[in-house]
C-alpha cells in the first residue's frame, strides 16, 4: 500500500508517518519505539540525510538494518529546472521509476524568502476541464504519497543549495492531476508534509484544490482535516460549468451546494471556490443571478484565475479583459462575497495554472486506451 511503483519494489519512507514506520517495523519483527520512528524520519524526511549512520542520537543497528534491507528512500529523478525570470517562478521536472513525467512549480511568496510548492498529484488527469493542458493528456497513473513527498524533498533541497536562508512554507496539490481523485495518496502526503519531522509545513499552509468531486468533498469534510479546501466552482450555472467542467455532469449542482455547505459548518468559516475567469462566459449577470439563488445562504470567497494563455492560443478561448473582471468582482462584493485574484505566474516556462506536462507529454507512459474517466476514490 504504502511503497508501490519504487524502483526497488520496496515501500518508501517518504510515504510513512512516524506511525507508519513504526507499525512497519514492529509487524516485522524489529522494535521500534515511537520516539525512535519520530527521529529517524525526521533524520530522512526533515532534514534531507540519507546516510542513517549520522543521526545526531543513534538509533540502534539492527533499526538501520532493518530500513536498509526493508524500505526505499531513494529521491525522485531530477530532469529539468527552468526559472521564468519575470516573475521568480520556478519549474522542476521529475522523471519517476516507471518514466512517468510529472512537474511541480516553486513559486516566491510576498514575503521574502518563503514559498509554496505546487505539487502534482497524478500522472495526466481524467477531468478534462476545457482550459487546462493537462486534462488533455488523459490519466496515466495515481501519484502515490512518497511521490508527492519526494517532490518537495527534492525541492526543499535544492532551493537550500540556492538559497540557505530561504524556506518553503506551503503547498498546494494543485499541479497535475485532481487531488480527490487520488483522495487517501493525497491525504497522506498532506499528513506527512505537515508533520513535525516530516515536512514541518503546518495544516493550515497546506492547499487541496478539487474540481468539485462531491463525495470526497463530503468526506473531507467529515474527517475533519484542517488543510485548506479549494472547490473549483467556475460557473454556477449547472449547464454551463459541464461544459466547462465535464466532470461536473456526474454531480447535481444542489448536491455540490449541499457539501459546500457542510465544509463551511466543519471549518467554520467561508467556503473558497476557484473561478477561472474567461472573457465573454462567465462573469455576466446571469452567473450573479444563479450564484443568488443557490448559494445565497452560504458563506463564500471566490478566487477569481486568469485563463491561461496556453488555453487562449489553442482553444480560442480569451481571457477576461479588466473591465469584466472589475465589473465580476464590484457585483460579487454587492453580494457579501469575497474576492482575491490568484496570480497564475510561470507562464513564460509554462509553468500556469494548467499548463503543466504538456510540453511533455510525448515522453510519457501513455494512459492504458480504457483509462476510467473518472471513479470514486
Ligand atoms: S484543471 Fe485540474 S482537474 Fe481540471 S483537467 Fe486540469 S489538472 Fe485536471
Amino acid at each position: 500500500m504504502l511503497g508501490e511503483e519504487t524502483r526497488s519494489g520496496r515501500p518508501h519512507l517518504f510515504g510513512m508517518r512516524p506511525t507508519d514506520l513504526a507499525a512497519f517495523l514492529r509487524e516485522r519483527g524489529v522494535v521500534c519505539t515511537d520516539a525512535e520512528a519520530r527521529r529517524l524520519q525526521a533524520h530522512v524526511v526533515s532534514h534531507g540525510r540519507d546516510d542513517l549512520a549520522t543521526i545526531a542520537r543513534p538509533v540502534p543497528k539492527r533499526m538501520r538494518e532493518a530500513i536498509d534491507a526493508m524500505l526505499d528512500r531513494a529521491p525522485l529523478e531530477l530532469v529539468d529546472r527552468v526559472r521564468d525570470e519575470d516573475d521568480g517562478f520556478v519549474k522542476y521536472l521529475f522523471r519517476h521509476p516507471d518514466g512517468a513525467l510529472t512537474e511541480a512549480v516553486r513559486i516566491p511568496l510576498h514575503q521574502p524568502g518563503r514559498f509554496t510548492l505546487c505539487l502534482s498529484s497524478q500522472v495526466g488527469c481524467a477531468m478534462k476541464c476545457v482550459f487546462c493542458a493537462t486534462g488533455k493528456l488523459g490519466l496515466t497513473r495515481n501519484l502515490r504519497a512518497w511521490e508527492m513527498v519526494a517532490a518537495f524533498c527534492a525541492v526543499r533541497d535544492d532551493l537550500a543549495r540556492e538559497r540557505p536562508d530561504a524556506r518553503i512554507s506551503g503547498a498546494v496539490f494543485m499541479g497535475q492531476g485532481e487531488p480527490f481523485h487520488n483522495y487517501d495518496e493525497v491525504i497522506r502526503a498532506a499528513q506527512v508534509l505537515s508533520d513535525p519531522c516530516g515536512g514541518r509545513i503546518t495544516q493550515e499552509a497546506i492547499t487541496i484544490s478539487t474540481v468539485g468531486l462531491v463525495p470526497q468533498i463530503l468526506r473531507y469534510a467529515r474527517e475533519g482535516h484542517a488543510f485548506r479546501l479549494i472547490v473549483s466552482l467556475t460557473s454556477a450555472i449547472p449547464e454551463k460549468r459541464v461544459r466547462l467542467l465535464p466532470v461536473a455532469g456526474r454531480f447535481a449542482m444542489d448536491d455540490l451546494v449541499a457539501a459546500l455547505r457542510e465544509v463551511h459548518t466543519a471549518i467554520g468559516k467561508r467556503v473558497t471556490v476557484a473561478w477561472v475567469l474567461m472573457g465573454g462566459v462567465n462573469h455576466g449577470d446571469d452567473e450573479i443571478e444563479a450564484l443568488r439563488a443557490r448559494f445565497s445562504d452560504l458563506p463564500l470567497r471566490v478566487n477569481l484565475i486568469d485563463l491561461n494563455r496556453w488555453a487562449e492560443d489553442e482553444d480560442g478561448m480569451r481571457r477576461a479583459t479588466d473591465d469584466e473582471r472589475h465589473e465580476l468582482v464590484a457585483k460579487l462584493h454587492a453580494m457579501g462575497i469575497a474576492t482575491q485574484r490568484r496570480y497564475s505566474g510561470g507562464r513564460n516556462k509554462h509553468a500556469a495554472c494548467g499548463m503543466l506536462a504538456a510540453q511533455h507529454a510525448e515522453s510519457m507512459p501513455q494512459p492504458p486506451p480504457e483509462a476510467p474517466f473518472y471513479g470514486d476514490s
